[in-house]
């Protein structure tokens, strides 16, 4: 039995849930308000027979004890495995700082000082120059530990192996890389460099800016089990005691944050050059409820930029702050600020601070600028375009309760698609149209219920589509039906989820390092585990097929599992339910269905 098993063994999710929830007997299950979103009529159900929650409501989603914990307190896996891990008395394996990322971070540390005197020799006086043209004064300078990498390529190498290190140590640390002609070269090479820590403190690699209009402009440290952008935040080190006290400004560039810090607005961090991750949304709103993103008036509107949006507000408002072990739901207000044409935050802070307070001040909510979005690019002149319009905002609309933030939002959407609020509002409350909105983009982590396998230790389902998965990174773009929710094993669903972080373009090898992180010992084993299984060795192509065949069968198992918690509810709560509600039923019948029909496709075409 693992430690996750032997924790959710000796806990009963109906005691867990009751300690935070109020929960009302109601046949065999039980009932309450949902705590993660607003409502007035209970649609949170806790199952104990399977051990699991789910919410019919606004939320649409559920798990088991454990994914409870995460939502409920805004801790990660591992940090609710130890809380649960506690309260059932179990000891879980100790969890230690891993030796190669010491020597890693000792490195980086040599590197940054190294970078930090070529800066303030002879070769960094152009740099300097450039540095004071951006208005960077020597503090900031200092304190951010901004360098410059020699252009010679060897110059970095030479002085660390001098220190000490291995080649392999400097190989594993990022900061150098193998040629064509295969011998180790400086990986940075006369670039303007940006230590970046973790929130923790330790250096965990840099980011490169070009100084000399070569590609790429940026250019950051090997994304790795050390280095990973998705869960790293700059400047957030340096900006969490007072990200706690007045909100968190996340600006787009490392020169942004440096600005405002410059200037004493110390809440400020800046993305890592990619759309915020659920991971980074998480972080921020463990310190706070306030969180205020700058955008770039061209990136506004752009399809990248309101994916970033709506993690944000999928995330933001569904969580409660935690607040040194003490958790309280701190109101969320998640806000944008759009930039002026062509002006950067660090312009502005460096022009006028006090217009910077200004824009920080008139930030738009999040919620605003997002049905916005939907309403300008959206077709908003037939009664079918606009029928489309309030399905896509309602699940943003739900996600703000019942309060005068939805009645706002409801009212700019009215006037947006020139229809009266009470339209609106009937089109709205119509649970299906906000269920149906959301439920097929659904990407997070959500069923995690009773398997067949859930009394032993393995999955063989799972862990097979994981090794296959794991073994063969061509078999990214067929995974692309696979969703976290299909895994009902903790350490499965984890591996996943990091697996999806870890993106395309990465070798088997590389893939491996980014999913295995560091000292996390409940997916460190499992990652072994998966290792040391034999797989059938298969051609490229009955290898894809066996791959969707498991991936459909994963599907149909989570689906089973939707249904019979469904069927348990509608049965037991009949007062509740809603015309529309039927739907959701429907809609899982004819996922089985075709789910069904494709796996006969397929076990054709295999056996064909
Ligand atoms: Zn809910």
């Amino acid at each position: 039995m693992t430690a996750v098993d032997d924790v959710k063994a000796r806990l009963d999710i109906v005691d867990v849930v009751s300690q935070r929830v109020p929960l009302q007997r109601s046949g065999n299950s039980y009932k309450a308000n949902c705590p993660f979103h607003q409502e007035k009529t209970p649609s949170f159900h806790v199952f104990p027979d399977r051990q699991s929650w789910r919410c019919f409501g606004a939320c649409a989603t559920g798990g088991d004890v454990l994914s409870f914990v995460m939502r409920a307190e805004g801790l990660e896996f591992g940090d609710a495995l130890r809380q649960m891990a506690q309260q059932a008395g179990v000891t879980l394996p100790q969890r230690g700082q891993n030796p190669q990322n010491q020597v890693a971070h000792k490195i980086n540390e040599d590197t940054r000082a190294y970078f930090q005197r070529t800066l303030a020799s002879a070769q960094g006086s152009s740099t300097r120059e450039y540095l004071e043209q951006r208005g960077l004064d020597k503090q900031a300078i200092e304190a951010f530990g901004i360098g410059l990498s020699p252009s010679d390529g060897e110059s970095l190498k030479n002085h660390l192996v001098r220190e000490g290190y291995s080649q392999e140590e400097l190989a594993s640390a990022g900061v150098v890389r193998a040629g064509d002609d295969n011998v180790n070269h400086d990986l940075f090479r006369g670039r303007l460099m940006f230590p970046i820590r973790d929130a923790h403190g330790n250096l965990v690699g840099f980011g490169a800016r070009s100084l000399d209009g070569s590609e790429p402009k940026y250019l950051n440290s090997p994304q790795g089990a050390l280095f990973d952008k998705s869960r790293l935040l700059y400047g957030m080190d340096r900006a969490r005691t007072d990200v706690r006290k007045e909100g968190a400004v996340i600006v787009e560039g490392y020169m942004d944050a440096i600005a405002a810090h410059q200037a004493g607005f110390k809440n400020v961090v800046a993305q890592m050059g990619t759309a915020l991750t659920e991971f980074q949304v998480d972080e921020i709103r463990r310190l706070t409820g306030k969180m205020t993103m700058a955008l770039d008036q061209d990136a506004a509107g752009q399809a990248a930029t309101l994916r970033s949006l709506d993690v944000v507000l999928d995330n933001f408002r569904t969580k409660t702050v935690s607040n040194q072990g003490s958790s309280s739901t701190a109101e969320a207000d998640p806000r944008i600020i759009v930039m002026p044409p062509g002006q950067d935050p660090d312009e502005v802070i460096h022009r006028s601070p006090s217009d910077w307070t200004k824009l920080v001040e008139s930030a738009i909510p999040a919620v605003t600028f997002r049905i916005n979005a939907i309403t300008s690019q959206g077709d908003t002149t037939s009664p079918e375009g606009k029928a489309k319009c309030v399905a896509e905002a309602a699940p943003f609309i739900h996600l703000l309760g019942s309060g005068i933030q939805q009645a706002n939002a409801v009212e700019l959407l009215a006037n947006n698609l020139d229809v009266p609020i009470d339209t609106v509002k009937a089109a709205l409350s119509r649970p299906s149209v906000a269920r149906r909105a959301r439920r097929p983009e659904q990407q997070r982590p959500a069923a995690s219920t009773a398997s067949p396998f859930a009394r032993l230790d393995h999955d063989p389902m799972e862990e097979h589509c994981l090794q296959l998965l794991l073994g063969f990174p061509d078999l990214r773009e067929a995974a692309d039906g696979l969703r976290s929710e299909f895994f009902q094993r903790h350490e499965n669903k984890e591996v996943f989820t990091r697996w999806l972080d870890a993106g395309p373009g990465m070798g088997k090898d590389e893939t491996l390092a980014a999913v295995r992180r560091n000292g996390d010992d409940a997916v460190t084993g499992q990652l072994d585990l998966l290792s040391e299984k034999p797989l059938i060795a298969l051609d490229a192509t009955k290898r894809v097929a066996s791959f969707l065949e498991v991936v459909s069968r994963l599907e149909e198992r989570n689906l089973r599992s939707l249904k019979s918690e469904e069927v348990i509810r509608f049965a037991e709560s009949p007062p509740d339910i809603e015309d529309g509600e039927h739907d959701d039923i429907l809609r899982l019948n004819q996922q089985f269905k075709k789910n069904e029909g494709l796996r006969r496709g397929q076990a054709q075409e295999i056996s064909g």
